[in-house]
């Protein structure tokens, strides 16, 4: 790319490294040297089939998925995981306990933000279970109605048997994250799950997969992200599953589960290698290139202590204007995000300045999500530590800017 191109701190689509998009514009071209574009070549030639197998490989040895799960790729986004972990987990819990009531089947969701809502909203749409809220993290908000916390471990109630259970790891609206430090009182609070192992956890990872690895891994029964933050375009959804979760869906529902439209069982994507269908080919070949890059910088590690720089960087100047006035965290401290930052800016019309004065120098897709308004900064791993300092500085300027 010859011409600069503006910062793009959007939320998702989000920024792709250039060097990924200028190897993905030859690609279009001439596939592998086949002088077929990647977007025209059949998903069963020998030359896609193999990308799918680099690109699980990458996954797996990147980070650390144990020999126990199956990664999976599928379409339908995160939205359409709300409802895939549902039906599959309703069904293995079928398969485990065929004498129980629907009212029985319990389904644990822990609400920590709008897209853990959403998915609760859908299990209730779905039915076939009983949700239970095991926390909603509103009850101790400032106002009992913004979720700007990640809840105390105290304040969990997970259920005896549970179907599922279920929470948003990065909550990329409301800019609230778990800690992946297993010893925080912000980290999940595996310690506290049911006795028995092998649990119904499942986990929505949309946005900060790949951003850093993944506390207690194997204690997972479902990992799933869209690809659209860290990885490559919409279209592709990333799974990690338990293999004890793949489930014979039809067996199920001859014992009266809800059916699983075939595009959504497990066992049928996991069977056929996720080539059941046609694959989003385009979106698996550029999350390939990104992780190929990933893997030559250092993997996830290097993700890692990127990320965390990031995101003390940027937290640290708006604690500073926060001292001065000028800016409002939407989050308690301890609860931030490293890969959205949600805030607002004081001051009659301050924001829409704010947000004129990052456009002027080339710093775009700051506006927060239209439910809760603010700003928010999304650092994904796309986006450069210089390009991390250029907000920070911004961040830092801006008070003398309005004065
Ligand atoms: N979960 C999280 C954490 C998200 O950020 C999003 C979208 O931004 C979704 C789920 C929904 O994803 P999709 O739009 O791919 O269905």
């Amino acid at each position: 790319m010859t011409e600069a191109r503006p910062v793009n701190f959007g939320a998702g689509p989000s920024a792709l490294p250039e060097s990924v998009l200028e190897e993905a514009c030859k690609g279009l071209f001439n596939f592998k040297g086949t002088g077929i574009g990647v977007a025209e070549i059949s998903h069963r030639s020998k030359e896609f089939t193999s990308l799918v197998a680099d690109l699980e490989d990458n996954i797996r040895t990147q980070l650390g998925v144990p020999p126990t799960h199956k990664i999976i790729f599928t379409q339908g986004g995160g939205t359409g995981q709300f409802s895939a972990v549902v039906l599959n987990l309703l069904a293995r819990h079928r398969l485990l306990h065929p004498d129980l009531s629907d009212e029985q089947r319990v389904l644990d969701y822990v609400i920590t933000g709008s897209w853990s809502k959403k998915a609760m909203e859908e299990a209730k749409r779905l039915g076939g279970g009983s949700v239970h809220i095991a926390v909603d993290a509103r009850a101790k908000s400032k106002d009992s109605k913004s979720f700007d916390n990640i809840p105390a471990h105290e304040d969990f109630d997970f259920s005896a048997d549970p179907a599922l259970i279920y929470y948003c790891e990065n909550e990329t609206v409301d800019g609230v994250q778990f800690s992946d430090d297993v010893q925080s009182p912000a980290s999940f609070p595996f310690h506290l799950l049911p006795a028995g192992g092998l649990w119904p956890l499942v986990a929505d990872y949309s946005s900060s997969f790949m951003s850093r690895k993944i506390p207690r891994i194997a204690d997972h029964a479902v990992i799933f992200a869209g690809a659209q933050k860290n990885i490559g375009p919409a279209g592709l959804t990333i799974l990690i599953v338990r293999q004890d979760c793949i489930v014979d869906v039809d067996a199920a529902a001859k014992l009266g589960a809800v059916p699983v439209p075939i595009t959504m069982s497990y066992k049928t994507n996991a069977d056929a290698g996720s080539l059941y269908n046609t694959p989003s080919t385009l979106s698996i070949y550029i999350a390939g290139l990104v992780l190929e890059r990933s893997k030559k910088l250092g993997g996830v590690e290097y993700f890692e202590s990127v990320n965390g720089r990031k995101a003390q960087k940027v937290y640290t100047a708006l604690q500073e204007g926060e001292a001065k006035g000028v800016y409002r965290s939407k989050v308690k401290e301890g609860s931030g995000s490293w890969m959205n930052v949600v805030f607002d800016v004081l001051g009659d019309n301050a924001e829409s300045k704010f947000l004129a004065g990052a456009e002027a120098l080339g710093m775009k897709a700051l506006k927060g999500h239209r439910s809760v308004g603010g700003i928010r900064i999304s650092l994904y791993n796309a986006i450069t530590e210089e390009q991390t300092d250029r907000i920070v500085e911004y961040l830092k300027d801006f008070p003398t800017q309005t004065s």
